[in-house]
């Protein structure tokens, strides 16, 4: 049998191995240490009364002979993509249509699966410092060339940092597919209409692709930033977007998400709605009908209040993480419209130092900046989703070992 060898020669999935490595050698040496973990990027509020309601009343439907639900419809429930469109587009001026709606299991599974849509030889754009599943996917279908010092040879690296506020550079030459996730994971930081638009000129000039990942977007506060790609004019005929239920309402761990992929989308005469569902409909088998109705239950007027109640309590640990590193005297971007704070690390240490002091010295744990590419060194993720307390505790231990 021959093996897929892009796969089987991929660099290991290094960044959260080796933090759980060094967390778990340093907490064996050191029992008594009381580590707290700023790292993840698991929700930890529990899913919202609403919810759990429709969950439980769907569950018991499952158990009637009138109520029982096999395979379902191919691309999601009529009530579930309805509500999507109803809530999530329509209010801000965007005409979604129905078959333009694709309910998954998530967006990681989406943004991963989605490369198969592109040629073989098709040449990719990332932001760097970058979520790793858009790389990840494309080097394991053999798109990128060669692993060296750090970089993917055939990938093009559009540099986000502080000097251009973590606004990315257009592509310096003529690329098949553009991935930008806003708001941003890593940085926490956002583009506004105008920026967005860049892009979508841009990708529109360069019969090019954009896929927009908008997971955190129920984190976005100001309502002149963006929800969807969709809200720029054009963005219709270049760009497919990915959305999740993980981080609006806590779905990590009950798994739900939908794409958006307008009909409007052709490249080389061919659709990618109808290729993308001729994919889904032959690889996927949906999401199963209690979870579709949980998901449902999100946009019902409990739900909506519930849940915000969720996102405004991480707001509030980003808020303490933020101002806290900014009254030590640190840069701190992110952390407005997003779960995540990026942060300068103290006289440019590298990004695995600062790990380490702040493991030994505070038994804090956050995620170094080069995990997420070359871009990231110098840098330093935080995240807004442990306890109040434990991120107040935190913070204070970071600023008093700084
Ligand atoms: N997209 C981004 C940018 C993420 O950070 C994450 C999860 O951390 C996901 C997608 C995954 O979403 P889901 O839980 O729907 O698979």
């Amino acid at each position: 049998m021959k093996i897929n060898t892009n796969l089987a020669t991929l660099p290991a999935g290094y960044l959260f191995a080796e933090i759980a490595k060094r967390v778990k050698e340093y907490a064996a040496k050191n029992p008594d240490a009381d580590i707290l973990r700023l790292g993840i990027g698991d929700v930890t509020r529990p899913l919202v009364p609403a919810v759990v309601d429709a969950l439980k009343k769907a569950a018991d439907e499952m158990g009637t002979p009138e109520g029982f639900h096999g395979y379902g419809p191919d691309f999601g429930y009529d009530f579930l993509i309805n509500a999507i469109i109803d809530a999530d587009y329509t209010p801000r001026g965007v005409k979604i249509d129905f078959d333009e709606v694709f309910v998954s299991d998530g967006a990681k599974s989406d943004v991963g699966n989605l490369q198969e849509l592109f040629g073989a030889d098709a040449s990719i754009a990332v932001t760097d410092p970058v979520y790793p599943v858009y790389v990840d996917s494309n080097a394991m279908a053999g798109r990128l060339g060669q692993y060296v010092n750090g970089k993917w040879t055939k990938l093009t690296y559009l540099p986000c940092n502080a000097e251009n506020g973590f606004v990315p550079p257009l592509p310096d030459k003529r690329v098949d597919v553009v991935y930008l996730c806003y708001p941003n994971n890593p940085t926490g930081t956002v583009l506004t209409k105008a920026q967005l638009k860049k892009f979508v000129d841009w990708a529109l000039e360069n019969d090019a692709l954009i896929v927009y990942d908008a997971a955190y977007k129920a984190f976005i506060t100001d309502p002149e930033i963006p929800l969807s790609i969709y809200e720029i004019p054009g963005a219709k005929q270049c760009a497919m977007e990915c959305c999740s239920f993980s981080k609006t309402a806590g779905f990590t761990g009950t798994r739900c998400a939908y794409t958006i992929v307008p009909k409007e989308l052709v490249f080389d005469g061919v659709s990618l709605n109808r290729i993308w569902g001729r994919r889904q409909a032959t690889k996927f088998n949906g999401v199963s009908y209690p979870i579709q109705r949980a998901a449902a239950a999100v946009y019902s007027p409990e739900g909506m209040k519930q849940n915000q109640a969720n996102i405004d309590y991480y707001h509030a640990n980003a808020k303490v993480i933020r101002e806290g590193l900014q009254s030590a005297g640190i840069r701190v971007f992110g952390g407005v419209h997003a779960p995540y704070i990026w942060m300068k690390t103290p006289n440019n240490m590298p990004s695995w130092d600062f790990f380490d002091l702040l493991l030994t010295q505070a038994h804090v744990v956050g995620t170094p900046g080069e995990g997420f590419g070359p871009a990231g060194e110098g840098y330093f993720r935080l995240t807004a989703f442990n306890t109040l307390e434990k991120t107040k505790e935190a913070v204070n231990r970071i600023i008093r070992i700084l």
